[in-house]
């Protein structure tokens, strides 16, 4: 079986794991995400973390899930498991904000990232909650014929910047949090290409070409909640890109 896991500590974790189990609930026996293949549980301690093939971060508030993180001795072995072992890794919202190497700091002060992701985040980058809103995403596997995938932007984060080997060891600005350097990654630092699965279209007034979906080897970031609507394409692409190996994932 592959244990799929849902960091439990804070946010849409329910709403997840309801799309994960959904996403494999109809795939036909001997196809590619068979039921009887997958096991979709919580994640809350180290141990349950230790028994995951792959980990999904929601969305929430990421300053909470890190502080709660920390207090549960998840942090180390959520960047051992991102960075190290690299097991794959799906971070939406504040997920891909805690997967950055980089972010923006949160306005009361620092928080711990998990890193892994060689981009620079800007938190709450259209705003505030009622800056929230709605529009149809490009992604690979919403065809001409298929239906639109509607995307739902809360307090979202964007990755503002694909950084480079000398950008992370240059000094970290003042408003920036980076994550720490691990000593298992030195010689074996992520070299696999960044690739931008997504950018917002030109809608509502928002600015075209903001990266709004990254994957960088086995770690995949998204802005927006597809956890929120009933659409679990998603879901679906990306247990298949994991099985398939796609993008360095192992599972
Ligand atoms: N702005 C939130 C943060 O900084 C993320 C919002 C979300 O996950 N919907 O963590």
């Amino acid at each position: 079986k592959i244990t799929v896991g849902i960091l439990a500590l804070q946010g849409a974790f329910l709403e997840h794991k309801l799309h994960l189990q959904k996403a494999v609930r109809h795939a036909s026996p001997g196809s590619l995400l068979d039921t009887t293949k997958f096991e979709i549980v919580e994640v809350r301690t180290p141990e349950q973390l230790a028994a995951a093939d792959a980990l999904v971060i929601p969305g929430g508030e990421s300053t909470a899930i890190s502080l709660i993180a920390e207090r549960s001795g998840l942090l180390e072995p959520l960047r051992q498991f991102a960075r190290v072992d690299r097991k794959p890794v799906w971070g939406t919202c504040a997920g891909l904000i805690l997967l950055s190497d980089e972010a923006s700091k949160a306005r009361k002060g620092g928080q711990e990232l998990i890193g892994g992701l060689h981009v620079r985040c800007q938190r709450n980058h259209f705003g505030r909650q009622t800056e929230s809103f709605e529009c149809d995403l490009a992604l690979p596997f919403v065809g001409d014929d298929e239906p639109p995938f509607r995307a739902v932007f809360i307090r979202a984060p964007i990755v503002e910047k694909v950084l480079t080997g000398a950008d992370l060891t240059a000094d970290v600005a003042n408003d920036v949090v980076r994550a720490p350097k691990l000593d298992a990654e030195a010689d074996d630092y992520k070299t696999a290409p960044i690739e931008v699965i997504s950018s917002l279209p030109s809608t509502q007034g928002k600015e075209a070409g903001d990266i709004v979906a990254v994957r960088q080897g086995n770690i995949f970031g998204t802005s927006f909640h597809p956890e929120l609507t009933p659409d679990v394409r998603l879901h679906r692409w990306w247990l298949q890109e994991c099985v398939l190996g796609r993008g360095e994932s192992r599972i």
